[in-house]
């Protein structure tokens, strides 16, 4: 017997639950069908969570081996009980996954644990451990989010060649850990890595380190991470790892080609990017045929078959929880014949590493290639009286603002919290507001928001340009 749903929505991440529990609050007969055996998708089971409290605790290590005495406290060195750090982690996960099977049943969604498949209109078959099941669906949203990209001559194990789920889960500090990838993943999980005792080298295919960002932002970053001990190789590539011996063996070539040298690890981070995840969704049988990258393409989060919704990682924009859980809700929304609406301008992205790099909106290359005037407002945290006391003045604010109508179009830091800060900014932006309008705007003392207002001021030349 089948059971028929409003909406059955394959995939339970960010998106997926929160499209699940949006739906379920508007009242429509709701499915999720996860195959992973808990709720959370990669963000909070292999992601976002387990990374952000590996990468607070590490920093906490760090600091009371260092900044600490600069403050007078004294402590004997501090001892790293890896295995203590992984279980707060691991209960970090558990505490939040169960939470949202909670929210699940307290919003009357059905959880199916199962792989979805897609089984022409309006149908989804669930393989789980009772069998096969036939869900009968007015709309189906997939939200099956994304997997790590592979690279050729690089053979995964998540023991010694890692993604970034095994490198979530080392057994012991790698004495060296070779990064692949100057990325977000590279960056913050070389950082927990680091901190930790290991020796971190990265490599980069590009000229510099996260090249979408604003690249005075990079430049700066990259200038930070040094200082603390990371090793870069720009506009090089990896042509192989040998794990033949008991240390593995790095091939590197020059990007353009050229000489090839080769590097020692004890492990291999690959964080080179991630794919779109449609394994045997059966996209055929409604017709859906991804991009030749693997996107499936939306309007509004509607594909080409009726009544099948796509969000996420697995649709185009930013691979962000934040976004696929906006998507989520608006396509609920909509389902539900209600407005939904994401401005794609302003998704703000962290990288929370320390210290951390926030970004919103348009960066100054984007606003030349695009021949848009502008003016810049910059202010150093080396100024601002909270950042001196905390002990944490590296970095900038740099706010960008469209010279012809006079709104902030981008917004792109770097220091410590500046992933808290950018909220303010996304609130400005979406309100339309000019750089003056935030220069106008009462910032509390002594904060490192100020430097906010500070670097608003800078871009009709009220202060001093950093
Ligand atoms: P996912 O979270 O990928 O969830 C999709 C789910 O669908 C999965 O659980 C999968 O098992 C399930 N699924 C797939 N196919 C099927 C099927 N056929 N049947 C049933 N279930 C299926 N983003 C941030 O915004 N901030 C961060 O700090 C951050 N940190 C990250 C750290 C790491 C190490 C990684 C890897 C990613 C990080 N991200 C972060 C990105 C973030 O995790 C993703 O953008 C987000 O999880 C995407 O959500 P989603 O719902 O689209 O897909
Ligand atoms: P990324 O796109 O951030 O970085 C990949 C890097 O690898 C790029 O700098 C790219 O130039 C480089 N690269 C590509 N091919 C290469 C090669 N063959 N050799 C060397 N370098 C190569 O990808 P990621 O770090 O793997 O992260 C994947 C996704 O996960 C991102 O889209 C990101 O949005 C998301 N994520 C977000 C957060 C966060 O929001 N804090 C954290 C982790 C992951």
């Amino acid at each position: 017997m089948s059971d028929t749903y409003d909406v059955v929505i394959i995939g339970g991440g960010p998106g997926g639950y929160n499209c699940a529990i949006r739906a379920g609050q508007l009242g429509l007969k709701t499915a999720i069908v996860e195959s992973r055996g808990a709720l959370g998708g990669v963000c909070l089971n292999v992601g976002c969570i387990p990374s952000k409290a590996l990468l607070h605790a590490s920093e906490l290590f760090e600091a009371a081996g260092s900044t600490f005495a600069s403050m007078g406290i004294l402590v004997d060195k501090p001892r790293l009980d890896l295995a203590a750090m992984m279980a707060q982690k691991t209960d970090a996960v558990n505490g939040l996954t169960k939470g949202v099977e909670f929210l699940m049943k307290k919003n009357k969604i059905t959880y199916v644990k199962g792989r979805g498949r897609i089984a022409g209109a309006g149908r989804v078959e669930v393989t789980g451990e009772g069998g096969v099941q036939t869900l009968e669906a007015k709309n189906i949203v997939i939200a099956t989010g994304s997997e790590p990209m592979g690279l050729p001559g690089v053979t995964i194990d998540e023991k010694r060649i890692v993604s970034s789920t095994g490198a979530l889960a080392l057994e012991k500090v790698p004495g060296k850990l070779v990064v692949i990838g100057g990325g977000v993943i590279g960056l913050e999980l070389g950082s927990v890595w680091r901190r930790l005792g290991a020796e971190v080298t990265v490599v980069e295919y590009l000229d510099r380190i996260t090249p979408t960002m604003d690249a005075e932002i990079s430049t700066q970053f990259q200038k930070i991470l040094k200082k603390q001990g990371f090793q870069f190789e720009l506009s090089t590539k990896v042509v192989g790892v040998d794990a033949g011996k008991a240390k593995l063996a790095v091939a590197l070539e020059p990007a353009a080609g050229g000489e090839r040298r080769t590097i020692e690890a004890d492990v291999v981070l690959v964080a080179i990017g991630r794919r779109p995840y449609t394994e045997g969704l059966g996209l055929e049988t409604v017709g859906i045929m991804p991009d030749k990258r693997g996107f499936i393409a939306n309007d509004h989060w509607k594909t080409s078959a009726p009544g099948v919704w796509v969000i996420g990682d697995v649709t185009t924009g930013p691979m962000l929880a934040h976004k696929a859980e906006e998507e989520g809700g608006n396509v609920a929304q909509l389902i539900a014949g209600q407005w939904g609406h994401m401005n794609p301008d302003i998704i703000p992205s962290v990288i929370y590493t320390k210290p951390e790099v926030a970004s919103v909106g348009k960066t100054e290359e984007e606003l030349k290639a695009a021949g848009i005037a502008y003016k810049v407002g910059k202010f150093p945290f080396l100024a601002n009286s909270r950042a001196r006391t905390n002990h944490e003045t590296d970095g900038f604010v740099k706010i960008l603002e469209d010279q012809a109508t006079r709104r902030v179009v981008g917004a792109h830091m770097i220091g410590t919290g500046v992933g808290e800060l950018i909220g303010e900014i996304c609130v400005a932006m979406e309100f339309g507001a000019s750089a003056e309008d935030i220069a106008r705007t009462c910032h509390a003392h002594p904060t490192t928001s100020e430097a906010i207002r500070e670097a608003a001021k800078g871009v009709d030349g009220w202060v001093m340009q950093a």
